[in-house]
């Protein structure tokens, strides 16, 4: 089953707002019902780790937390550009998306 949002799993995109405003980069896994994505690089977070048997130091790590889909554009694969999609329906399967502005396909990495 392909989620709703207009981004996927491997989809390269660009941040549009908020303080990773231009980075780029790989969405790592996504969460459609949250409407929210994990983007590599992007929205970095301070996690502080308290003691454990793990971490016996504890300390602080640094994260990617997830970022509102709203604030991501994708950048098409084969423009290399922030791009609209159009959605289309291809030959009677699933619906794919169209890069408005170079007209080709972008695949759907989250299948096969
Ligand atoms: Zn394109």
């Amino acid at each position: 089953m392909g989620s709703a949002l207009h981004v996927r799993k491997n989809d390269k995109v660009i941040v549009l707002s908020g303080d990773d405003k231009d980075k780029e980069g790989r969405i790592l896994k996504s969460y459609p019902r949250e409407r929210r994505v994990i983007v590599e690089g992007v929205n970095y977070i301070q996690r502080h780790i308290r003691r454990s048997q793990q971490h016996p130091k504890g300390g602080i790590v640094e994260k990617e937390a997830p970022i509102d889909v709203s604030k991501l554009m994708l950048v098409c694969p084969h423009c290399n550009k922030p791009a609209r999609t159009a959605t289309t329906r291809l030959a009677g399967k699933d619906r794919g998306r169209v890069c408005k502005r170079c007209k080709q396909a972008i695949g759907s990495p989250d299948k096969k």
